[in-house]
């Protein structure tokens, strides 16, 4: 699933390759996927229509076309935008007025696209906390000394923090030398410090190298992300440390796979 590296990835070619480009014509193989209005209001409501600004918040894709109207793109688990040539495997195709496409990829047809007036009042957006670039060091300890959890989970609720997912925040906790299991009140002041630099740290870093493609994860010209070689114990499980030379261990915490260093992260 993309997180914010991945999405921010997105957000910025798009602006380069779409902006100001006139919508042609829409087709749509599995208008499943396209939840408000219907097909038709959809196409009708777009087709003729400029993108103007591309907005994320969090992981959700917004554009916005010149006559204020959004069109969010909520990418979820196996979605992805394919600028170029028509793919045949598009969900939704929009044509460009620079002959090019905009395909919306998506094998599994979890993603969703809606054309608003606003965005603002979806309720998956309402429910995002602030994203770690937006908060204070003295706001993330209120956050993290206030919830009774477990610190890796914690990072990846939405409502807490939004745009961390699985393998950012094992990432982060490597980093910080913080065992995911560890309560989030448990947490020494400098711990808390350490992390909220290394969160910070470990999303720019993603974003430089456009992304992590551990899954269906591909930039909007279909290429993989470069942080995937980068990432330093997601993935890793009984691999050696980087730091210490032991083997990484997985457990599944909270429903999902989590790897650590049992020697570095205590
Ligand atoms: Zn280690």
């Amino acid at each position: 699933m993309p997180e914010l590296p991945e999405v921010e990835t997105i957000k910025r070619d798009l602006e380069k390759k779409i902006l100001g480009k006139k919508i042609i014509a829409i087709e749509a193989d599995k208008p499943k996927v396209i939840k408000e209005p219907s097909l038709d209001k959809f196409r009708k409501g777009l087709v003729g229509k400029r993108p103007k600004e591309v907005i994320r918040k969090a992981k959700v894709l917004i554009i916005k076309f010149e006559d204020n109207k959004f069109l969010v793109i909520h990418l979820r688990i196996s979605g992805w935008l394919q600028y170029g040539k028509k793919e045949d495997k598009a969900r939704v195709l929009f044509k460009l007025s620079d002959g090019k496409y905009l395909n919306y990829m998506d094998q599994r047809l979890l993603g969703e696209l809606r054309l608003r007036s606003d965005y603002k009042d979806l309720k998956f957006i309402q429910r995002l906390g602030p994203e770690p670039f937006e908060l204070s060091l003295k706001e993330f300890k209120d956050i993290i000394r206030t919830k009774k959890t477990k610190i890796k989970p914690l990072l990846m609720d939405q409502a807490v923090i939004s745009g961390i997912g699985n393998i950012y925040a094992q990432e982060s906790l490597f980093e910080s030398k913080i065992l995911p299991t560890r309560q989030s009140l448990s947490l020494k002041d400098r711990e808390i410090s350490l992390l909220y630099k290394n969160i910070r740290g470990v999303l720019n870093k993603a974003i430089q190298n456009r992304g992590s493609s551990v899954d269906t994860y591909r930039d909007i010209d279909g290429r993989t992300g470069g942080m995937e070689e980068k990432l330093r114990v997601y993935g890793r499980q009984n691999e050696p440390c980087f730091k210490c030379r032991r083997s990484i261990k997985k457990i599944n915490l909270g429903g999902r796979g989590t790897c650590f260093c049992p020697s570095c992260q205590h």
